[in-house]
């Protein structure tokens, strides 16, 4: 089996990019590797009275566009090198919709589900006291991501405004809306996928008001897409799952009930209708497959099984260089994570612009910019796509990186 090390994924995905650019040796080892990366270890009092101790990351992969921006992802399985690959994939999600920051991740090595509330606070506390020095509005933005939620966001911009002795909800996004969040946050993510869904179903002629998906993840990305691709388009969601399994019914799974089952139960396998395990819900007949979990789920072992024709990657990784060829081999049109999921990142510099202005804006102009973004980006890497005859995250690599080396050129430093 080839290598799973996302960071190895990542470079392997920028090389290729590098060639079709024809990149000079010092730009292309310049954007193979993070500029700056800070690891730290945060010491937290438990409600037993222990102090545990934390191994966290900040990677800023590339500043050359602006402040470097991405989210803190608490996961048991937290490592450097992912943490590394998702500020790279950072960099060219902010530079493919064009909006004006670099890229970084954060990551800290838990389990949220063994956590109380108060340990979670202290922790996030602890993590913003730790890197402080390394972040700030106008130098590197964090947000949530995998298993952070508003309400860590809201303590980490507090930890943070007491540090520098004023309010500073600048330096974090995906806030709550009263202290700074913007509307229409929460579901950006998935409404920026749909919104690259709705342009992919037009160019290859699919009908969504008949089409069938699949959402696999049931967290914030795969609830939001199930609820939207029925609001935005009447399209039937047939299969969902998350970590411990899913359910399928062919004549469709009711985005309210599976909401409500899932919020009740914390298991989707609850909800009525055939048990399936994550393997076979990516392989399930359907027009649309919406990864919306973690990385490494499309393989050289599965993706020949693939019978969905749009497969819409809001999880970030989701699938491997070997079934990149194999998918695009296939005829399957691959809206690449770093272009499907880049809505959560554009609304957040939304929130941005919002705070450093301090005037915010109603939903409509929200989504009607969103939208904007999404539909301009589509269309630039498709026609990309069309151009060089290439699978569709190459095409998206060549818009971004293109973009990135053009600004360091420019700043003189290549
Ligand atoms: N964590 C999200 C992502 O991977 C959002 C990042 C942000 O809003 O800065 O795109």
């Amino acid at each position: 089996m080839a290598e799973l090390n996302p960071f190895k994924i990542a470079q392997t995905q920028l090389d290729e990019a590098a060639k079709h650019l024809g990149l000079d040796k010092g730009t292309h080892e310049m954007l193979r590797l993070p500029m700056r990366e800070l690891h730290v270890t945060i010491p937290v009092k438990m409600d037993d009275g222990t102090t545990k101790v934390f191994q966290g990351f900040r990677v800023q992969y590339n500043d050359a566009r602006g402040p470097t921006k991405g989210g803190i992802r608490w996961h048991p399985d937290e490592t450097i090198d992912t943490v590394r690959a998702l500020s790279a994939w950072m960099t060219w999600k902010c530079s493919v919709v064009d909006i004006p920051y670099g890229g970084s991740k954060g990551g800290i090595i838990c389990n949220p589900k063994e956590l109380s509330d108060g340990e979670k606070e202290r922790l996030a506390r602890g993590y913003i006291r730790s890197i402080g020095r390394f972040i700030g509005p106008e130098k590197d933005i964090p947000a949530p991501d995998v298993y952070t939620t508003p309400q860590i966001m809201a303590w980490m911009m507090d930890e943070y405004s007491k540090i520098c002795g004023y309010n500073t909800p600048g330096v974090i996004t995906g806030k709550p809306i009263p202290i700074g969040g913007s509307l229409g946050r929460g579901d950006a993510t998935a409404r920026g996928g749909m919104y690259t869904l709705r342009e992919a179903a037009k160019i290859i002629g699919i009908d969504l008001s008949n089409a069938t998906v699949a959402v696999q993840g049931y967290g914030n990305a795969g609830q939001f897409a199930h609820g939207l691709v029925e609001e935005l388009f009447g399209s039937r969601v047939v299969a969902i799952s998350d970590s411990r399994g899913g359910s399928y019914n062919k004549n469709g799974l009711n985005f309210k009930e599976c909401k409500k089952i899932k919020l009740d139960t914390g298991k989707v396998s609850n909800i009525e209708g055939d048990k399936i395990t994550n393997d076979e819900l990516l392989e399930l007949d359907v027009d649309i497959l919406v990864p919306a979990a973690l990385e490494n789920v499309l393989r050289e072992d599965n993706a020949n099984k693939v019978k969905a024709d749009v497969i819409v990657e809001l999880a970030n990784g989701p699938t491997t260089p070997e079934a990149d060829i194999i998918l695009h081999n296939n005829n399957r049109y691959v809206i690449p994570d770093f272009l499907a999921n880049a809505g959560g990142v554009t609304v957040s510099y939304f929130e941005w612009v919002q705070n450093e202005t301090g005037y915010y804006w109603p939903l409509d102009r929200v989504h009607k910019e969103l939208d904007a973004h999404m539909t301009a980006a589509f269309h630039d890497v498709h026609t990309m796509r069309e151009e060089k005859g290439v699978h569709t995250r190459l095409a998206a690599y060549l818009v971004a990186v293109k973009r990135v080396v053009d600004v360091m050129k420019l700043r003189g430093w290549v």
